[in-house]
């Protein structure tokens, strides 16, 4: 028997290097100490190897033996809103998620997509918008109105410019901000087709007479803007496009873009004050 032998002689070695170790400095011997062992022995069975294992090699082990003493996590998800359903699949954004819908640079939604409750709010428009681009789902047209109605008695004056956008309206739309701006530029503030969140009906850009009725984040200043930013929540909707979540949206801050989610959660999302994509996945967790 060469390895009780040799063992014997690695403890020894082991003991006498450790016991140089204890009075002197122990990282600098440790390294010439393990490779010896394990290069001279590949055969040893990894259960002899505690019993010859300096103290440093034995807490080294530890981690690798501790998986079989996990304690099983149990979270029941308390908020009852919470949607079981994947928030895309392959880049399609999914439409069961109703009014959490996601869609973004990366999710799109169908092109043949076009929500079945459209309805124009009785709000006021800016002239340029008409047609189906002042319709709103049903419960967002009902949500605005309450909105601007509040927003007037405030002395708050307010208007929509664009709500609702077909997917073909989208790729005029588009196409023509890459004319004028080239692509990369118009990524910025435009989305291609199928990646607008205005498609989902749920979206609706809104400014005031101060900044002349233009999408402008000099809105952001004026007294309408921050009765939007401090207000939109209460009605359901969030100012979906901060200047904080530029990166990660991919979108430059947007103060005039409303994006309607429900109440709870758009109170929720501005009290946790974290981009919309990243509210939908803790929520989903
Ligand atoms: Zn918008």
């Amino acid at each position: 028997m060469r390895k009780p032998s040799f063992l014997m002689v690695c403890c020894a070695l082991t003991l006498t290097l450790v016991g140089c170790n204890t009075s002197e400095q122990p990282e600098t011997e440790q390294p010439v100490d393990e490779p010896t062992v394990s290069e001279q022995e590949p055969t040893t069975p990894p259960e002899e190897s505690p019993t010859e294992s300096t103290e440093e090699e034995q807490v080294n082990e530890e981690p690798a033996e501790e998986p079989p003493v996990e304690t099983p996590e149990e979270e029941a998800p308390p908020i009852e809103l919470v949607p079981t359903e994947p928030i895309e699949r392959d880049g399609q954004a999914n439409l069961a998620l109703d009014t959490l819908v996601l869609v973004n640079k990366q999710i799109a939604l169908p092109s043949t997509y076009k929500p079945g409750d459209l309805v124009t709010p009785n709000i006021d428009f800016v002239d340029s918008a008409t047609g189906d681009r002042r319709m709103l789902r049903q419960e967002a047209a009902t949500a605005v109105e309450a909105l601007m109605k509040d927003a007037k008695a405030a002395g708050i004056d307010l208007k929509g410019t664009s709500a609702f956008r077909s997917y073909e309206y989208q790729v005029q739309l588009f196409n023509s901000y890459v004319a004028r701006d080239g692509k990369e530029q118009a990524m910025k503030y435009s989305a291609p087709p199928g990646h607008s969140e205005h498609q989902t009906g749920l979206a609706i850009d809104i400014s005031s007479a101060s900044v002349g009725y233009q999408l402008t984040q000099g809105l952001e200043q004026t007294k309408e803007g921050k009765w939007l930013a401090d207000n939109a929540h209460t009605y359901g909707f969030i100012v979906r496009y901060q200047r904080a979540y530029e990166a990660e949206t991919g979108y430059m801050y947007e103060p005039w873009h409303l994006r309607y989610i429900g109440v709870e959660h758009a109170t929720n999302v501005r009290e946790m004050n974290v981009p919309f994509e990243q509210y939908l996945e803790q929520l989903m967790d």
